[in-house]
């Protein structure tokens, strides 16, 4: 079997107020070529199929892996290139028997509501009902029914934070060998559950319901049982959270799909997010006796946030909070001026609040530039995130880590490649909803997420929406699934 593999990946904000554009998609790499050896998160998935294949007997060649860290609405013919050289390639080097993609599910262009919809069907009609079409997608996606009907299995990672790629991407390549060999049906059905919501999975009775869907796979004609939590802030018609089965048949697809959906609306409640305002989670700081962690989720770069905003510094600058550490504020102009000033100096700053409304005011500092460098910080499964050339300063006892390139903290590592160990500190505030936990899950005493104002506010029933409908969970109160 011949298996083309690509990856193209971003997660839209309609609220962001900036566009996902060429560069951001250069600044993490258009990468090509054998991905053995490399190491950016999508190449590591493709080298795992070169390997689960080759281990099989069968061929995997790979085209364009690319990703673009959230933010605003993908100008179309940026789009179209990035979607044509996928296309192009998958046509010019086949025949193959079987396409895999790395996709995130919520990317939107100019004209695209749902980009990956448009790719798959494009895929489907090029290369016909034969050949067998699979992807890997993010939780926080737009399941459509136009991705369904292109792709033959679409599997959702499971986890958040997302470090089970490797088991979806192993899943999808071995129901592609199963399928083509006969050996199993690929029925789907699906639920919308007409919710929107965040829901972490390191915890609480989300974890009991992952590793409960977890139990159902590979048994009984089941194949996967995908939960799509939904990205809140991509304005589109099929936004929100479904349920999808894939198994040998119909009739077991659906009763598995409503009794899982079933379960999903049943802890609804218990999973909903909780949050601190900014000063219960200043208070927090100093009066634990370990390490605090408060997650500025409204500013979460991760969720097309710009990464600057000064609501919880302004208040912690008023408060006279010390030993607490920021990151990271996305902002190359005054990383260039602390590079130029160099190690020791001290030099008036404006941080933050730069890019619009949504990051706040700027705030002026006198500050003390304790390190300047390149950092490649350690993401989830061993791949390396960029952060470009960064300053670490601090301020009356609050430390910054300024980057130039947009990202979330994924752990400690980026504060500490410039020197600032987080453990001599009482609290660190990281602009991201979850995927810090990877990195400061074990060093954390508390973690709070707080409601901070921003282009991601996690006040979910008041999202601007124009073309998705207003009748969801939780901003309409409903007494069952199906009400
Ligand atoms: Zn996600």
């Amino acid at each position: 079997v011949r298996i083309f593999t690509a990856g193209l990946a971003t997660e839209t904000n309609s609220f962001s107020p900036f566009a996902t554009g060429q560069q951001a998609f250069e600044d993490y790499g258009l990468i090509r070529g054998d991905p053995r050896g490399a190491d950016d998160i999508m190449s590591r998935g493709a080298a795992l199929l070169t390997t689960l294949a080759g281990a099989d007997g069968h061929e995997v060649v790979a085209g364009l892996r690319t990703f673009a860290q959230p933010g605003g609405l993908t100008p179309r013919s940026v789009y179209e290139t990035l979607r044509d050289d996928v296309l192009q390639d998958a046509i010019a080097r086949g025949p193959f028997e079987a396409v895999i993609l790395q996709l995130h599910g919520a990317m939107m262009a100019e004209g695209y509501d749902d980009c990956e919809g448009d790719m798959l069907s494009r895929l489907r009609h090029a290369l016909g009902r034969h050949v067998f079409i699979g992807a890997v997608l993010d939780p926080h996606a737009h399941l459509t029914a136009e991705m369904t009907a292109s792709a033959d299995v679409l599997a959702f990672m499971k986890e958040y934070p997302h470090t089970d790629g490797a088991e979806r991407l192993e899943t999808v390549y071995r129901l592609c060998i199963a399928a083509r060999a006969g050996a199993v049906g690929l029925a789907t059905a699906t639920v919308d559950m007409r919710m929107l919501g965040i829901w972490p999975t390191t915890g609480g009775a989300m974890r009991t319901f992952v590793d409960e869907i977890l139990q159902r796979e590979g048994r009984d004609g089941v194949h996967l049982v995908n939960v799509v939590h939904g990205f809140p802030w991509g304005d589109c018609a099929d936004n929100g959270a479904k349920v999808q089965v894939v198994a040998d048949d119909e009739r077991i697809a659906r009763r598995v799909a409503l009794e899982t959906a079933e379960r999903f609306w049943a802890i609804r409640e218990e999973t909903r997010l909780t949050t601190l305002t900014i000063d219960e989670g200043l208070d927090r700081v100093g009066r634990c006796p370990g390490l605090v962690v408060l997650a500025d989720a409204g500013d979460n770069p991760g969720g097309g946030a710009a990464s600057e905003s000064t609501f919880v510094l302004r208040r912690a600058l008023e408060r006279r909070t010390r030993d607490l550490g920021f990151g990271y504020f996305w902002d190359p102009v005054s990383v260039r001026l602390c590079a130029e000033a160099g190690t020791g100096a001290r030099i008036p700053l404006r941080i933050g609040g730069k890019v619009g409304p949504a990051s706040g005011d700027p705030v002026d500092v006198e500050a003390h530039v304790r390190g300047v460098g390149q950092i490649a910080t350690e993401n989830f499964s061993g791949s390396l995130s960029q952060l470009g050339q960064c300053a670490w300063v601090e301020v009356d006892g609050i430390h910054l880590i300024l980057t130039s390139l947009r990202s979330q903290p994924f752990g400690p590592d980026g504060f500490g490649a410039l020197g600032l160990d987080v453990s001599s500190l009482k609290g660190v505030v990281v602009k991201s909803t979850q995927h810090f936990r990877y990195g400061f899950g074990a060093i954390a005493s508390e973690v709070h997420i707080l409601g901070t104002p921003g282009t991601i506010s996690m006040d979910l029933t008041r999202i601007p929406f124009r073309k998705r409908g207003l009748d969801y969970w939780p901003r309409v109160a409903r007494s069952d699934l199906h009400g």
